[in-house]
């Protein structure tokens, strides 16, 4: 963050910089602004709009005078809707008092942290991930352990690798499946490994599924019941209706684990944010009891666009590109397209916008270079024509 004169800021925000994805997201729109056809793969946000009925029920509370505070644990049939989804979907057995709503997955990390971390406490955080997890840890006074995964293992996170990084300041570890970046989906049996040795050590692991419901491959989801039997009391999960029912804007999450932590995760709420708007809580409410197709044909509509955009960008010379099990990102090695002139992805991202009009967003941002984040949560029409820049933009750099 640039120095303000005569303001000295706290040194918690002083190296903090905007989220790289944001960023990538502005710059991108600042070329729109001035009339370039510019292609943004760099968003991790559904291109399509909030289905009609959970509008309706936004408007509804909203005329029906929702408008005042809500609780700062939220609203009690969000958290009961919270807890009866994890139970269709996934298995799980939660009780309201364990669901803390949240503004969105963000804010929902973000109290997580300040719930569970001193200053100096280490948070376990498995590579590619997504910025957050590393910023909001530190922000919260913790300090983050990254852990390189694999790309020929299909960057899947194995308990092994996440044993080797605790020690004796270890707080939470963090598992992300599917992944923003890289899609990989956590196999069950590690996770429940890894869930083990979160108890057994008395740290939490901190299961983010936010894309639970964009996966791909049939059966792959590991049941929370088993990993809540694994886990215990070790378990907070934090989840967001932004993705799977394309409610980016609206800002509802949550966090949910042991009682007194989703508590604690209140108490803070009513000190800072409150919560989300009261008439939001309502639209997710609606959202979360109300039919469930639109998450069915989002996740196959995401499949579509996988299967064309995987292979697309897994042919261009000189990248690969891991087939993604879940979410909508693709995260392609570029690493031999780099070179004196284009030293690291942050160059190469560069030049990909400023030439061809594409946005995607460095691996830096993700703790490994030499990737791109490419997001599909973008129209077939879009993917086809980007899929193209892009594999002008490689043979560009080949023939240079
Ligand atoms: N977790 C992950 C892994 C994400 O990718 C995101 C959004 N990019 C979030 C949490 C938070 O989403 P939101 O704040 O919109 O709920």
């Amino acid at each position: 963050m640039s120095h303000v004169p005569g303001i000295a800021l706290a040194s918690r925000v002083r190296k903090l910089e905007i989220s790289p994805t944001v960023a990538m997201a502005q710059r991108a729109r600042a070329l729109r602004a001035k009339g370039v056809r510019v292609l943004d793969f760099s968003v991790g946000e559904p291109d399509q709009p909030t289905p009609a009925r959970i509008l309706a029920a936004g408007r509804e509370a909203m005329e029906a005078g929702h408008t005042k505070y809500a609780p700062a644990a939220g609203l009690p049939e969000l958290r009961a809707a919270v807890v009866e989804r994890y139970r269709e979907d996934f298995g799980g057995s939660f009780v309201p008092e364990q669901v803390t709503v949240t503004v969105g997955g963000k804010q929902a990390l973000a109290v997580l942290y300040q719930a569970i971390l001193d200053r100096g406490s280490e948070v376990v955080i498995p590579t590619p991930a997504w910025p957050t997890f590393a910023e909001a840890a530190r922000v919260a006074g913790g300090k983050p352990v990254f852990v390189p995964l694999a790309e020929k293992n299909g960057f899947r996170v194995t308990s092994r690798s996440v044993a080797r990084a605790m020690g004796p300041k270890t707080r939470a570890i963090v598992v992300n499946s599917p992944c923003n970046p890289t899609g990989a989906v956590v196999d069950p049996e590690e996770l429940l490994k890894i869930a083990r040795l979160a108890r057994g050590k008395g740290v939490v692991l901190l299961y983010d599924d936010t894309y639970a419901h964009l996966v791909f491959r049939g059966g792959a989801l590991p049941g929370v019941a088993a990993l809540q039997e694994a886990a215990g009391e070790s378990l907070a999960v934090v989840g967001t209706v932004s993705k799977s029912y394309c409610m980016t804007g609206w800002r509802v999450g949550w966090v949910i684990g042991p009682r007194p932590l989703a508590a604690a995760c209140a108490a803070l709420n009513s000190h800072s944010v409150q919560g989300p708007a009261t008439f939001a809580q309502h639209a997710a409410v609606e959202a979360l009891t109300g039919p469930q197709d639109i998450v069915r044909e989002l996740a196959a509509e995401y499949r579509r666009r996988r299967d064309f955009i995987q292979p697309a960008v897994a042919g261009l010379p000189g990248v690969t590109c891991a087939a993604p099990e879940g979410g909508f990102y693709v995260f392609p090695n570029m690493r031999h397209h780099l070179s004196k002139a284009l030293p690291d992805t942050v160059a190469l991202a560069t030049r990909l916008l400023e030439e061809k009009a594409v946005a995607v967003v460095p691996g830096e941002g993700f703790s490994f270079p030499g990737h791109v984040r490419m997001s599909f949560a973008a129209s077939l029409d879009d993917l086809r024509e980007g899929a193209k820049r892009l594999g002008d933009f490689v043979a560009g750099l080949g023939s240079r």
